[in-house]
């Protein structure tokens, strides 16, 4: 019996471990050391999960939505009452700085209840009067239970941005988050039994893709999946349940482009630039990777851009002055660094960073990566092309908007991409031709839960957000009702 911290899963309003007995390795990035281990679940957990689920739907479902909405909020509330505790456990669990977890993670967390809180109260179905006896309106009921999975690198705001639509919209829900970061899942269910969400509504299934995700993807009991996680496992996820019918929503990978003008505004770009970057330590869906700017400020941009990037601090996620944090896991660190080998090998120059940060004290064995600005690779290399995930750049020079829209669209992929212009025509010329699913100009990051989110291309199918989520929570069924 181990005396270490256990993560286990959360069925019918209990901790449980799953019933094969087996436990995975829990991480700190930041030390390299294990400081936990979490259950490994099989389809028996899985099933058990469901089968809960399923017990509490017909109760949850036929709940005054105000009343569900009240529990939500009950939650959200919790949670901010404890922001603290949760923002130490985000950063010890995934190696995110801790101020980042304090300002972005939980408290985004906390949003995502609230806004679905609110949300379902003033969601609204169509209604067609057809005809002067005939009257067509539109149910949307509750799917029944339903699979959220999601991944290392937001583990808490994004599970929770799936699991509060799901069930403001009256379903029940098996999770499974990252078995590289189970730590604030965990925890939210503990939480969420505190505000008395009745058992069996939520239900957290901890283990690997593998063998709890491909579960929950295949049961019977499930009859939507809404996954968030790479563009590959996007693919597998698809290819075994859409033969079964299921919903799926999926979220994937992306290799944003960041398209700068010459009449930008230079410092504002500069400055949040840097952040789309390296943000969370390049490890956001969002981040910008390929950075096009244009021939007139492109020495000014890269020689100002790289003195930022240089500066940037890397260290303990607990220093309130580090910048950077730990990659999340070794093998990580191995996949990043063997892209700056590639680089090189593409002709590209490194212009800073390209290493391992050791570090020293407790640190010392953590999983660190400096900032990387590469330069001088064609936009049609591996290296340009594929995800890194990490905290890795690359700049590339162009003359025209019509060339810099073709190159930014040449990708697989199409989740987000980024604009710096101060030219209204071409804002909004240049947004409409991009291939993504979200385009910020002159700025990055600034959400609003009721926009639509999601990629096109290989970034994913479907959308998140708003009456978005609450259309995928739910089944439209078309009542046509004829007077006498
Ligand atoms: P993965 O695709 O490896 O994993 C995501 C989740 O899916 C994890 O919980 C994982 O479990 C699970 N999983 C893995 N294989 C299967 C399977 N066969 N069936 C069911 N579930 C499975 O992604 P990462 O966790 O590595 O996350 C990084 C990726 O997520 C990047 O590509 C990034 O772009 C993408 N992402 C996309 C976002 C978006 O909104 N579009 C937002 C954030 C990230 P486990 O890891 O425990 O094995």
């Amino acid at each position: 019996m181990s005396d270490r911290e256990r993560f286990l899963n959360f069925i019918d309003g209990r901790f449980v471990p799953a019933g094969r007995g087996e436990f995975l390795p829990i991480y700190e990035p930041a030390t390299g050391q294990q400081y936990a281990e979490v259950t490994a679940s099989s389809w028996s957990d899985v099933d058990a999960a469901c089968a809960a689920a399923e017990r509490a739907s017909p109760g949850w479902r036929a709940m005054p939505t105000e009343k569900r909405a009240e529990l939500l909020d009950a939650i959200a509330n919790k949670l901010e009452s404890q922001l603290e505790r949760f923002a130490q456990a985000e950063s010890k669990d995934n190696g995110k700085p801790v101020s980042l977890a304090r300002s972005v993670d939980i408290p985004r967390a906390v949003s995502n209840f609230r806004f679905f809180a609110g949300a379902i109260q003033h969601f609204a179905s169509e209604c067609h009067p057809t005809s002067a006896d005939v009257l067509n309106y539109t149910l949307r009921q509750p799917l029944g239970v339903v699979g959220c999975i999601s991944p290392w690198n937001l583990p808490l705001y994004l599970l929770t941005w799936k699991i509060a639509p799901a069930l403001a919209a009256g379903n029940c829900v098996v999770a499974k988050p990252s078995e590289i970061t189970p730590a604030t899942a965990t925890m939210f269910a503990e939480l969420c039994a505190e505000a008395n969400l009745p058992p069996g509504v939520l239900n957290i299934v901890h283990g690997t893709g593998f063998e709890a995700g491909e579960a929950i993807c295949t049961h019977p009991t499930i009859k939507a999946v809404s996954f968030t996680g790479g563009t590959k496992t996007g693919a597998r996820i698809a290819g075994i349940a859409a033969p079964l019918f299921k919903k799926l929503s999926l979220e994937l990978g992306g290799k944003n482009p960041v398209l700068i003008f010459d009449d930008a505004d230079f410092d504002a770009m500069l400055a949040t630039t840097l952040r789309s970057s390296f943000s969370n330590q390049g490890e956001i869906c969002l981040c910008g990777s390929r950075i096009f700017v244009q021939e007139g400020i492109y020495e000014r941009f890269r020689s100002e851009f790289v003195a930022r990037a240089k500066r940037l601090i890397v260290g303990d996620p607990l220093d309130p002055k580090t910048e950077q944090g730990a990659l999340v896991s070794e093998q990580h660190q191995v996949k990043v660094g063997s892209y700056i080998d590639l680089a090189r090998k593409e002709g590209g120059t490194i212009l800073c960073g390209g290493e391992v940060v050791l570090l020293s004290g407790r640190c010392a064995k953590g999983w660190f990566f400096s900032p990387t600005v590469i330069d001088g690779l064609s936009s049609q290399c591996r290296t340009s092309q594929e995800e890194i995930f990490g905290p890795v750049v690359s700049l590339y020079c162009f003359r025209t908007e019509d060339e810099v829209v073709q190159l930014a669209n040449d990708t697989p992929y199409g989740l987000a991409s980024v604009l710096w212009t101060r030219s209204l025509d071409r804002a909004h010329r240049v947004a409409a031709n991009l291939q993504s699913g979200i385009t910020w100009v002159n700025c990055w990051m600034l959400r609003d839960l009721r926009t639509p989110f999601g990629g096109v291309k290989q970034s994913g199918v479907g959308r998140e957000g708003g009456w978005e989520a609450l259309r995928f929570f739910t089944e439209p069924k078309n009542v046509c009702l004829k007077f006498s």
